[in-house]
């Protein structure tokens, strides 16, 4: 990294910082409804090497940005005005300034192991390495949670995707061997032993390889589904319901914001659930906790698709524990929990079924929970 930032910027970095990406056991779109949900950091992540500069220059560079180094004024960012990959770290530098922090310019290069595009959060790392770079070049002194908070509103405010929290809270929270137990509105997290090679068991990633057009005004839609169901019960969030709840729901909706009701809800009671399992010592309990948040996902949100549907019902035909899809959906990646010597036929499994299938072959490896972000030289 430091190499490659003095050949690109001819002076050498004041350090490098790292943010990984993450996947969700359980918990997803729970996050912009207030609820719960129990990320891990992954052990890709995404390096910034950086320098402070004296100007208002922000430049940037990515080696997975496939183009010239960048160069535009802190001063004059403003939402809409940078449309390309550099509108995460562009806007996370904005939302620092937009909380009231005088900061000038940077040089920053950039590099990452996670998959872009994946459902595995390379969005979320990269605003997280660039907030924790600047975090420290100008003393800012804020908390990982803080700088979490600061590059959801980039995401949001400056790349225009109005995701919730959980992506960025992961990167920078998460701790080596735990999983992440996010309260969104109490907006505290807590670190929940999490070590399945530890029980024998191998919590493996499959990365489809697509990503289907629809997800990005979808994801959209959800969200206002959400809300619109929330606001017709009276209440702040559908994290104010409980699965006792659900009946009178049902009475009170439109019949077409049913299911994404009863999926938030079902899905915080399954978060819960996890955590007690993770607590106890319970790993292969997780298993069909994953299954269920699937078929939810699958059912009542519907934005599973045919690859990632077929990578559940293969694993689980070959033994797996539990099988579900990840992240915001329409592709991305599915994360399967299974017994350490039946990783391996799943694999094969996976790879013979999509090739039957005619898709993209997957590519598959295994994780254990990773270290959040943090400065690394
Ligand atoms: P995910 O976060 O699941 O990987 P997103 O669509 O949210 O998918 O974010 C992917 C986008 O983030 C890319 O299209 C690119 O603009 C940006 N990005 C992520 N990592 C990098 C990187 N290392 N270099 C340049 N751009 C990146
Ligand atoms: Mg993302």
């Amino acid at each position: 990294m430091k190499e490659a930032f003095r050949r690109i910027y001819g002076a050498h970095p004041e350090g490098v910082w790292a943010a990984p990406g993450r996947v969700n056991l359980i918990g997803e779109h729970t996050d912009y409804n207030d609820g719960f949900a129990l990320p891990i950091a992954i052990p890709q992540h995404t390096l910034v090497a950086a320098r402070k500069r004296q100007d208002d220059r922000l430049r940037l560079h990515s080696a997975q940005g496939d183009g010239p180094v960048l160069d535009l004024r802190v001063t004059q960012l403003t939402p809409g005005a940078v449309t390309t990959w550099a509108a995460y770290p562009a806007g996370v530098v904005w939302a620092l300034r937009e909380a009231g922090h005088r900061l000038g310019g940077a040089d920053l290069h950039i590099d990452s192991t996670v998959p872009v595009g994946a459902g595995l959060s390379s969005s979320a790392a990269l605003e997280c390495a660039v907030a924790f770079a600047y975090n420290d070049l100008y003393d800012l002194n804020l908390s990982a949670p803080a700088l979490a908070l600061i590059c959801q509103r980039a995401e949001n405010g400056f790349a225009g995707v109005p995701c919730g929290a959980m992506d960025q809270l992961a990167s920078a929270c998460c701790t080596a061997g735990a999983a992440l137990h996010l309260d969104i509105r109490a907006g505290s997290h807590e670190q929940v032993p999490f070590a399945p090679e530890a029980q024998g068991l191998s919590l493996l990633v499959v990365d489809t390889r697509v990503k289907h057009d629809l997800g990005d005004g979808a994801y959209a839609a959800l969200r206002t589904g959400c809300e619109r169901a929330a606001s017709l019960l009276g209440l702040e969030a559908l994290r104010d319901l409980t699965p006792a709840d659900l009946p009178r729901a049902a009475r009170a909706l439109p019949a077409h914001l049913l299911p994404l009701v009863r999926h938030v809800v079902k899905e915080n009671a399954r978060v819960t659930h996890a955590v007690s399992h993770l607590r106890a010592g319970h790993l292969a309990a997780l298993g069909s906790i994953l299954t269920d948040g699937h078929a939810s996902l699958r059912d009542d949100f519907r934005i599973s698709c045919a690859e990632s549907d077929l990578v559940v019902d293969t694993a689980l035909a070959y033994g797996a524990l539990g099988a579900r899809m990840t992240g915001g959906g329409f592709g991305g990646s599915v994360i399967v929990l299974a017994e350490e010597g039946r990783a391996e036929g799943i694999g094969v499994a996976v790879t013979t079924a999509f090739r039957a299938a005619g898709y993209q072959l997957p590519h598959l490896f295994p994780i254990t929970p990773a270290a959040g972000a943090r400065r690394i030289s």
